[in-house]
């Protein structure tokens, strides 16, 4: 691959785009052909951003909030981040352990630039969000997954995570509520991972907690750090208003925590883009600190949706899923699909099969699994209307319908 690409760094060429931008990137192509694509790739809420934060954003503007603001972040939204994490964590983090970025991707990808050097290990738990292994990769780390399966909830066992540590350690992932499959760990699994951890000083922890206020099950909102004190100093809570507040497209995150990697990734900041935008700053305050009916109603609306699209695809036979914790996605397996043959003559295989069956035959656009290091699955998301969602998943039923048995 380097030798066709003479011109580019290997940390280029080793990574893929992201599977979701490529996927959202072949929805728009498809419809402007005029496909009429029923899309299940996005990861983004489809509500719009919150009234009072737009206008937050617009007396930034007018007050002449225009300028370069600190490379850490304003100090209103490191205290409004602060406020939060006491919030809902009980968690005091000093203000001096707070980095802001360009959204949460940008934030956990300067933390891996801060403290991988070549060849060391990073611990990514499968299904995973399709970034962590890349992000690893271009800064010349090894992703090292491990699998976890259904049976385990998607979830990493004290097992598993005791046996995937090496000296080369410097990082386990760990996404809760996940993306892609909404597993949530409970503080009993955390207080268990957090055992293994203390026998190794060497591991730090980044929690991915973008999805943490869309939850749909009691009991799973505990942070490592709230479970373990001890690991305090060495876990890095990121997070950010993109999925909470519908703010994607504002790219404001936050890493908290280790403060010696939120003093490099503020360094690191300091030569990439000096600071994120001072408008979405002053507009994230006003999500984070505002009225939080927004969330409440748009939890709820998840929710109604998570039930139906479960029912839904849990009646089509040869599909089933597990019902998401949080996070507004269903992993699907799709296993039972293959060695069937579509009505065009061609044998689904693989998840990629399925998907593309899915949209040629149907228009329907979702993620397959090897994705998320899963192979055997696909990813819905439910973060869109009602009636789409009803429509997709009549149309996945007819695709499955169609599929007839491979005589053996
Ligand atoms: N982490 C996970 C698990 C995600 O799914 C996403 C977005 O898809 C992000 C981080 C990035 O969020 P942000 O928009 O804050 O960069």
């Amino acid at each position: 691959m380097t030798a066709t690409h003479p011109g580019l760094a290997q940390r280029v060429t080793r990574i893929q785009p992201s599977p979701s931008t490529a996927a959202a990137q072949r929805v728009r192509e498809l419809r402007a052909t005029g496909a009429r694509i029923v899309d299940l790739t996005v990861g983004e809420p489809d509500f719009d951003t919150p009234e009072h934060v737009k206008t937050a954003a617009v007396e930034a503007i007018r007050r002449g909030d225009t300028k370069y603001t600190p490379v850490n972040g304003t100090p209103e939204l490191r205290r409004a981040i602060a406020a939060k994490l006491a919030r809902r964590h009980g968690l005091a983090v000093p203000d001096a352990h707070i980095a802001v970025g360009g959204g949460a991707k940008q934030v956990i990808f300067l933390a891996l630039m801060a403290t991988v050097n070549r060849g060391d290990e990073v611990i990514v738990p499968a299904p995973y969000w399709v970034s962590y292994p890349d992000m690893v990769l271009a800064n010349d780390g090894t992703p090292v997954v491990v699998a976890c399966p259904a049976e385990q909830g998607f979830k990493l066992t004290a097992g598993a995570l005791r046996a995937a540590i090496t000296s080369r350690t410097r990082w386990l992932v760990l996404n809760t509520p996940g993306n892609p499959t909404g597993a949530s760990y409970t503080a009993a699994e955390l207080g268990e991972l957090a055992e293994v951890l203390l026998d190794h000083p060497h591991v730090r922890v980044l929690t991915d907690e973008i999805y943490d206020e869309i939850r749909y099950e009691p009991g799973t909102a505990r942070t490592l750090v709230q479970v373990e004190p001890r690991l305090t100093d060495r876990v890095l809570i990121t997070n950010g208003v993109s999925k909470t507040y519908a703010m994607t497209g504002w790219r404001i995150g936050y890493g908290a925590g280790a403060p010696d990697v939120v003093a490099a990734i503020n360094k690191l900041q300091s030569q990439i883009s000096s600071c994120p935008s001072s408008i979405s700053q002053a507009a994230a305050v006003a999500a984070l600190d505002g009225p939080q009916d927004f969330v409440d109603e748009t939890v709820a609306a998840y929710r109604a949706r998570r039930d139906e699209t479960v029912k839904l695809i849990d009646d089509v036979p040869l599909l089933s899923c597990t019902p998401p914790d949080g996070g507004f996605y269903l992993f699907v397996d799709c296993a039972g699909t293959f060695g069937h043959r579509t009505p065009e003559g061609t044998t689904i295989r693989t998840d990629a099969d399925f998907a593309r069956y899915l949209l040629e035959a149907e228009q329907v656009a979702v993620i397959h699994g090897e994705a998320y290091g899963s192979p055997g699955y696909f990813r819905i998301s439910f973060a869109t209307a009602d009636a789409v969602l009803a429509e997709a998943c009549t149309r996945i039923a007819r695709a499955c319908a169609a599929l007839t048995q491979e005589p053996s």
